[in-house]
């Protein structure tokens, strides 16, 4: 007998976006091939968890059926690319989805292979398989792109490989892209020279060239990234190893001219995409939150139930969030409540009712699905915000925008590095506490606690949110005040000096 081995199934989504058809076929596929869930990635895609061997080739067809592919949802090639999921219908962000859209097709491998294993797609004799962007041997690794505007970060794009942010005039006319490369946030334990970075911007470009620019930096990275060490085969250790005035030069030649510099732009920004909002065209959506993702049913909640009642009946189109939320798109005003009151019914909580806390709050899968998990992250979020919650909400801290994000291990899947905070996976039930990001995306954090056990993630932050509270400067998020206040500082808050 053959073990019954299963797989992680992904689906390729530019910009989360899905229709009422697709999302219906998805949430089939739940039942049909996966463990019942469908889970929303930190990357705007969806996941299917328990996908038995046998039972692949056929979940990846009915998914290509609905137009839709796990063609580059992994691999050595450009992954999902992610922008604003927010379906507001003005230039700014019609634009963007149609640029995320752009570029996830123009940057798909050429290769039939996928097709011929996946779907039996007979081989076409003479077909060139030569790939002008990829090659014969792909990218040392994979390769991740996102879209902002400065207003709507909620991609979190310096996490990317690479960074686009679109710069418009007043008139809302595109003027172009700054770029920034060199984004990550994966790290391996134990080794110093893998490490958390955020993308630098290195030149702006106009609007008509974003696909040559996506192309000549994913040609850096395929001609310069390392390929005899995986750990170290990101972007990110090309821009480290040769520097970034290097890498300029680089991107110089492939475009045949000297890039302009990037332009100066307002600071990015997270806007809320949670609860209604008018789309700008007469209708609505409405942001649903969905914990970790998982899009289920349970006893406290029949969520999955709740959308597929909702979708099949009003045609709402769901679109996936960075925050691993879905937003329920192009709603008609009369519907409103008919929504409301199916979510109700199935008792999903609505944004108005969680905690500021809790809304902002991610964590990746983690055990027991993935093999890379130290410690569990999406089955513990909810006792670890209930408990930091309480604290903040000791302090009159219950309103303020902070992000908190768990993961099982140091690849960082939910971007742990970057928030307010990060809770890693250390060994089974400790987490290191990084802290020192900040809300919007432009810093990391630091490591302040090596190794805490689960059950004292409260002990360590009490002391923390009563400094902030006490000691914060007007406005200042919890990742900038402890950014200013410093390792040492902060340790000596929490009364452990060796940050053990
Ligand atoms: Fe798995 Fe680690 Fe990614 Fe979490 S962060 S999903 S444990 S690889």
């Amino acid at each position: 007998l053959e073990k019954e081995y299963q797989f992680m199934v992904r689906v390729r989504m530019p910009g989360g976006m899905l229709t009422a058809d697709q999302y219906l076929a998805l949430d089939k596929l739940a039942d049909d091939y996966a463990n019942g869930t469908l889970r929303i990635t930190t990357r705007q895609g969806i996941q299917f968890h328990g996908v038995l061997k046998a039972d692949l080739k056929p979940t990846i067809a009915a998914i290509n059926h609905t137009l839709l592919t796990t063609m580059s949802a992994c691999g050595d090639v450009v992954r999902n690319v992610m922008t604003t999921a927010a379906p507001r219908r003005d230039a700014r962000h019609l634009r963007l989805q149609d640029d995320a859209r752009l570029l996830s097709t123009a940057l798909l491998p050429k290769s039939r292979g996928y097709y011929q294993i996946f779907l039996d797609e007979e081989p076409v004799a003479g077909f060139d398989e030569h790939d002008p962007l990829y090659g014969d041997t792909y990218l040392p690794r994979k390769f991740k792109i996102g879209l902002a505007t400065p207003e709507d970060n909620s991609a979190d794009v310096l996490a990317n490989d690479l960074a686009f942010i679109a710069v418009f005039d007043e008139a809302d006319t595109l003027l172009g892209y700054n770029v920034a490369i060199g984004g990550g946030l994966g790290m391996t334990h134990n080794r110093a020279d893998t490490f958390p970075r955020l993308a630098s911007p290195i030149c702006f470009v106009g609007p008509d060239e974003l696909e040559n620019a996506a192309r000549w930096v994913v040609s850096l990275h395929r001609d310069h990234g390392g390929r005899t060490d995986r750990k170290r085969a990101r972007l990110k250790y090309v821009v480290k190893d040769h520097g970034l005035p290097w890498c300029k030069q680089q991107l110089d030649t492939y475009a045949g001219r000297a890039l302009d510099p990037p332009r100066p732009t307002d600071r990015l920004h997270i806007p809320e995409l949670l609860g209604w909002h008018e789309q700008g065209d007469g209708l609505w959506w409405l942001g649903v939150p969905v914990p970790s993702g998982r899009i289920g049913d349970s006893e406290t909640s029949t969520l999955r139930t709740a959308l597929r009642e909702i979708v099949e009946r009003f045609r709402v189109d769901p679109v996936m969030t960075a925050q691993q939320d879905v937003l329920l798109s192009n709603v008609r005003p009369e519907h409103k409540d008919e929504i409301d009151r199916i979510l109700a019914e199935h008792r999903v909580v609505p944004a108005g009712a969680l905690s500021t806390f809790e809304r902002f709050a991610l964590a990746c899968p983690a055990l027991p699905t993935c093999g890379l998990a130290l410690t569990e992250a999406e089955r513990v979020r909810e006792p670890i915000v209930a408990s930091l919650d309480s604290i903040l909400r000791g302090h009159g801290l219950q309103d303020r925008r902070i992000s908190l994000r768990i993961t099982g291990c140091p690849n960082g899947c939910a971007r742990s590095y970057s928030g307010d905070i990060g809770l890693v996976g250390r060994i089974p039930g400790h987490y290191a506490i990084y802290v020192g990001g900040d809300f919007d995306g432009h810093s990391l954090s630091f490591r302040l606690l090596e190794r805490v056990p689960e059950a004292r993630l409260g002990e360590a932050f009490a002391p923390l949110f009563a400094g902030w509270a006490e000691q914060g400067l007007e406005d200042e998020g919890f990742g900038p005040f402890c950014s200013r206040l410093g390792r040492d500082a902060l340790l000596a808050m929490i009364g452990a000096p060796d940050g053990a």
